[in-house]
Order: structure tokens, then C-alpha cells, then sequence
């Protein structure tokens, strides 16, 4: 694996049967989001005394905070089958008439990355999603016909990175809404002590906080990491994850304090350096960082931008003073403005819908 960028590649990875064994089947076991997860616990158990179907959800947030992971927890607290898609896998609209001829009432649907739906594909989820019919064309030229298909009632769970990027009529059609954050610290703690437990390894507490605080607030990279610095752990003679283990396994992988890894790294660089502290936009930035724009936008930005060292603004990415100070350069008069201005576009963006 790549040590420049550890973050990315660990994030944008599909499942691997190494996150799927450490996912945690209960709610009881999901660590964090507490909001989220009491509104979720709370719609299921109004659908089991009702005897209902659970209503659609539309789960956002950045990519490893447990979205999927959610989707399962709900089947299983609905004691239901998931069948688990992602938009861009949803070609044809027989795609979609396939995933939804095969669910019994009260199955999930699980749609990963949703946002990347074709919108034909959006417009035949509509009817399926409001009144469970599903109206396909049959056959070619003048022989085409209609049939409508009557859908047993199911439950919807979509999952984005970008709620933004969502269309209102589809958003308009889920019954909850819910954004997940990054992880404090001492949650991840908590996810890296389970992992720990579940995968053998003896790890101290404060092992367990000098892995989470380098975790980028993403229990994915958690995981990945806590599995790096058993191997090193291990190799190199110690008898369980101490801090000092932690530490040097982490450093060796050239993640820092902060958890940045080389990518956040040349990000803040380009900008404060080759773009005098910006504003640029993600295409030149792309560009120079050497990275695709959708993955900077994905991964790396939200968190440099929850973080305070960039900023969204109208014009495109300007570095703020913590960008500087992180260079061991001082903040320039245009970035102290920046940083005395209104609050970051991209919350606006993305908050606000549950
Ligand atoms: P997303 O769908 O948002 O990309 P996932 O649900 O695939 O994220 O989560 C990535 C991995 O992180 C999971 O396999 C699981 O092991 C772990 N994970 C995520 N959220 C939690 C949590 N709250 N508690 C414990 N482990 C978690």
C-alpha cells in the first residue's frame, strides 16, 4: 500500500471481508452519532409495534463513518433482508425492476452512492418509493407497452456523500433524513478497542487514543490503522499496542499527529504555495495535487475543511490560518480576512437536510 496516500486508498477501497468482520451488527455495538442512532432506534421501533414497514432513510456523511453499516443494523433490527446496490450500478431501468420484483414486504433496498443515479433511473424510483408500483416498458417500437408492477412494501435506504448533490423531488421522498459526522476521539477509541478485542490483539488505552486521534474522525481508517500497527506491534518485538508502538507504526506509514497523511499534506501546500492561499478552484487544485477532483472533494476536503484549514467560499478553496501554521509559515492578511468572514460554504451545502 501506498504511505502517500494511506487515507485515500483505505477510504475509497470497497468493503473488504476485514471491514465487513468488524462491523458491528447491533445497535448497541455502533459507537458514536448518538442523535442518529436514537432517531433511527426510535422509527424502528414505532414500525415493529405498528406492524409497519420502515419508512425510507436517507443516510449522508463522508465516506467510512458507518452509513452501510447502519443500513444493516436497521434490517437486522427489522429482522428483514437487505439486498445491497450502489447508483451507478443501476444501468437500465430492468436493473432496478430486477433488485425490486425480488423483495418480500418489509426488505431493505440498500443504494450506496446514491446521488450517482441516472435521472431515467430516479424518475421509475419515484412511484416505487410513494405508492410501490413500478411502471415498465415492455418490447420496442410500435408493440411497447406499459405494465405496471405492484411492488410489496419495502424500505428505502439510500446512502450519499454529497447531500447536495441530491434532487429535491427524491430527497422530498424519504421519511427520515440524517447526516453523520466524524468521530471524536474518544469514540473511536472505543471502535478501536472493540476491533482490538474482536481481532486478538492486547492494546493499551492509550494505544488505543494515539491510533484514534490519528484516524481522521473515520472509523474505517481506524480499523485499517489499528490493523497496521498490530503488524508492526508484532514484527517489531512488542508484546501488546502501546502508545510509543502506535506512534512509530503510524509514523512509519507518514501519518502524523493531526492525522494527515502526504495527500492532505500537498493539498495545503499547493494552496498556500502555488496559489498564494487561493481562492482555487478544485480542478486546479486536482490538477496539482495530482489527484481526481471527486476523491479531494469525497475525502480529503471535508475533513480539512471541518478541521479549519480550508475554506469554501464562492470563488474556490482559500487556506486558512491553520494552514499556514501547520507549514510553520505565518498566516497571510488575506487568509486572517478569510478566517474573520462568514462560515464555510460547504456546511451550508451539506447540512441542513435531517
Ligand atoms: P460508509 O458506508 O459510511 O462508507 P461503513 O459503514 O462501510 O461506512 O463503515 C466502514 C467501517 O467502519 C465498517 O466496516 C465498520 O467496521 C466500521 N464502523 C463504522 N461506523 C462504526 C461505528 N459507529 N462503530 C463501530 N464501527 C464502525
Amino acid at each position: 500500500m501506498p504511505a502517500t496516500n494511506f487515507v485515500t486508498t483505505t477510504i475509497e477501497a470497497p468493503d473488504t471481508p476485514f471491514d465487513v468482520s468488524l462491523r458491528p451488527p447491533v445497535f448497541s455495538e455502533f459507537a458514536g452519532q448518538a442523535k442518529v442512532r436514537e432517531r433511527l432506534e426510535l422509527m424502528v421501533a414505532a414500525a415493529k409495534q405498528r406492524g409497519d414497514v420502515l419508512d425510507h432513510v436517507l443516510l449522508s456523511g463522508p465516506p467510512g463513518l458507518g452509513k452501510t453499516t447502519l443500513a444493516y443494523i436497521l434490517a437486522t433490527a427489522m429482522g428483514v433482508n437487505i439486498k445491497n446496490t450502489s447508483g451507478p450500478t443501476i444501468e437500465k431501468a430492468g436493473d432496478l425492476a430486477g433488485l425490486l420484483t425480488t423483495l418480500e414486504r418489509g426488505d431493505v433496498l440498500f443504494i450506496d452512492e446514491i446521488h450517482r443515479l441516472q435521472p431515467a433511473i430516479e424518475e421509475y424510483l419515484y412511484p416505487a418509493m410513494e405508492d410501490f408500483k413500478l411502471d415498465i416498458i415492455i418490447d420496442q417500437g410500435p408493440s411497447a407497452r406499459s405494465v405496471r408492477l405492484n411492488l410489496p412494501k419495502f424500505t428505502l435506504i439510500g446512502a450519499t456523500t454529497r447531500a447536495g448533490m441530491i434532487s429535491s423531488p427524491l430527497r422530498s421522498r424519504f421519511g427520515m433524513t440524517s447526516r453523520l459526522d466524524y468521530y471524536n476521539a474518544e469514540e473511536l477509541r472505543e471502535i478501536i478497542k472493540r476491533s482490538a478485542g474482536l481481532l486478538g490483539i492486547e492494546i493499551e488505552d492509550d494505544g488505543a487514543l494515539e491510533i484514534a486521534s490519528r484516524s481522521r474522525g473515520t472509523p474505517r481508517v481506524a480499523n485499517n490503522l489499528l490493523k497496521w500497527v498490530r503488524d508492526f506491534a508484532q514484527v517489531k518485538g512488542y508484546a501488546r499496542v502501546t502508545r510509543d508502538a502506535a506512534d512509530r507504526a503510524l509514523s512509519m506509514l507518514d501519518i502524523d499527529r493531526d492525522g494527515f497523511d502526504e495527500m492532505d499534506k500537498r493539498i495545503i501546500e499547493a494552496i498556500v504555495c502555488k496559489f498564494n492561499g487561493g481562492p482555487v478552484g478544485i480542478s486546479s487544485l486536482a490538477v496539482a495535487v495530482g489527484e481526481e477532483a471527486g476523491t479531494l472533494e469525497d475525502v480529503n476536503e471535508p475533513y480539512l475543511i471541518m478541521q479549519g484549514y480550508l475554506k469554501r467560499t464562492a470563488q474556490g478553496r482559500v487556506a486558512m490560518p491553520a494552514a499556514y501554521e501547520k507549514l510553520g509559515l505565518k498566516p497571510s492578511a488575506h487568509a486572517q480576512t478569510h478566517a474573520a468572514q462568514e462560515p464555510d460554504l460547504f456546511l451550508k451545502a451539506t447540512d441542513g437536510h435531517g
